[in-house]
């Protein structure tokens, strides 16, 4: 309703509607029982909820978001204001409900003090990486997020955890299990929450994928294929150079298959195959391996088939395939763009029904799921642990390509036991 916002033309729209039930400037009028109010909505413990306009056959949607008061959120410093950082987190902040940036960490003094301008982060809470030591005596830092290249991982998160600060790391967390064993001791000794930035298990579409078989919608799920990949370009970049990167398509994008096959049923591995393949003379491929196909077979006897690349055209896809019906996501590790499709039988034809989801920034997710395990003092969903396995595997990964044998693994068994709660902010 256009143009009512003023007081005459407010009053005019209101009588025209026959709403004269509210009070106006202070003054009560007669109320309508008949009328709903005008200003229609409830406040339960400082949220908003509105009653249903729309009839039961309707999706109803969801509440708005429970956000905090700026001042009240969860302050997190920034550590690398690369890509990650610039293009995806730091925009992520204004859909978050809990969370919010307070400080920056960077090597670059001009493009922090560029990047503080843009979010409002004043001057003396920008420290280079030599500094960290101070945000100690930041106490609007509660938790540092590491976005840094992978092998150095393991002294920023330490320097934070030294530093007193709750820590979120970037996956891949770190090149060898004994960087993550210590990055986990380091958070340990000084009583401090760390959690990996496995975005995929706060996505709505893999939640409801991972909801999906693990309810038994599916029947029983047997078999996973997964697929993450895209064509790298500059050799010179730190994702081909061994030393930063600690391994190619694997860690990077194959990460990604690994880890939700991982949390679908919510199974250890016990064995891996894998095989490798670079081609010879790609500038890209002198350090780090270009495809990787790799198999998991877990206890229940359920098998998963992935694939990675760093030379082939962008695709990222999953399937999880059951007794009854499959899944299927398209785009399913990328930053938006997931869709979930299942196909059953129904009066005796497939049917691909295509879940209605709504679009929510996993980032945000993913920032509001550390801050509420913060304040909640909870575990976090995915903690130093989830990507400590992740990595124990990888490692056996490289050996049954390197090997060509199948590798065993440590039997874990149980379900989720590397995760913490589902618990999310309301
Ligand atoms: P990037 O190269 O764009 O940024 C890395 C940042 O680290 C830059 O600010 C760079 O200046 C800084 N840096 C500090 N010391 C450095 C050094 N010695 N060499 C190179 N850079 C140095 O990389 P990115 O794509 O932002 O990746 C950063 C981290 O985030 C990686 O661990 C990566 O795996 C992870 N990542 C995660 C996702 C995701 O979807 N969760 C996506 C991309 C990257």
């Amino acid at each position: 309703m256009a143009g009512t916002e003023d007081g005459v033309s407010r009053r005019a729209a209101m009588a025209s509607l026959g709403i004269g039930a509210l009070g106006i400037g202070g003054v009560a009028l007669a109320q309508d029982a008949s009328r709903p109010p005008v200003d229609l909505g409830t406040v339960v413990d400082g949220k908003v909820l509105f009653p249903p306009s729309q009839a039961n056959s309707e999706a109803q949607p969801a509440p708005p978001p429970n956000a905090d008061a700026p001042a009240d959120r969860v302050g997190f410093a920034i550590v690398g204001l690369g890509k990650l950082a610039l293009e995806q987190v730091l925009p992520a902040f204004a859909q978050a409900a809990h969370a919010r940036p307070v400080a920056l960490v960077s090597g670059s003094p001009v493009k922090m003090a560029a990047v503080a301008k843009q979010y409002g982060i004043a001057p003396d809470s920008c420290y280079t990486y030599a500094d960290m030591a101070r945000l100690r005596d930041n106490p609007a830092v509660q938790v540092v997020y590491v976005i840094t290249p992978n092998a150095l991982h393991r002294q920023h998160v330490i320097a934070a955890a030294k530093a007193g600060k709750h820590v979120l790391c970037e996956k891949p967390m770190a090149p060898s299990s004994s960087d993550c064993n210590a990055m986990i001791e380091a958070c340990r000794a000084a009583n401090v929450k760390l959690m990996i930035a496995y975005r995929m298990q706060y996505q709505p579409h893999a939640r409801e994928a991972i909801r999906l078989a693990r309810s038994g919608a599916l029947g029983s799920v047997t078999l996973m294929d997964m697929i993450n990949n895209q064509n790298q370009g500059d050799p010179a970049q730190w994702r081909q150079i061994k030393a930063l990167a600690g391994g190619g398509s694997l860690p990077d994008v194959g990460l990604y298959c690994l880890n939700t096959a991982r949390a679908v049923l919510g199974e250890e591995p016990v064995e891996v195959s894998a095989q490798i393949w670079s081609p010879p003379g790609d500038p890209r491929f002198r350090e780090v391996e270009d495809n990787v196909a790799f198999t998991l077979r877990f206890p229940s006897g359920a098998i998963a088939n992935c694939m990675s690349s760093y030379s082939t055209h962008r695709l990222s896809r999953l399937k999880l395939i059951g007794s009854d019906a499959w899944a299927e996501m398209e785009h399913a590790f990328d930053y938006q763009g997931q869709n979930l499709r299942v196909t059953r039988l129904v009066d005796g034809k497939d049917q691909i029904a295509e879940t209605s989801i709504g679009v929510k920034n996993q980032f945000a997710l993913e920032l509001d799921h550390m801050a509420h395990s913060v304040r909640k003092n909870l575990l976090p969903r995915t903690p130093g642990e989830e990507g400590a396995q992740d990595q124990r595997i990888m490692e056996a990964i490289y050996e049954a390509a390197r090997t060509g044998r199948t590798v065993r693994l440590a039997e874990v068994p149980g379900h989720d036991r590397f995760r913490g709660p589902e618990s999310l902010p309301q």
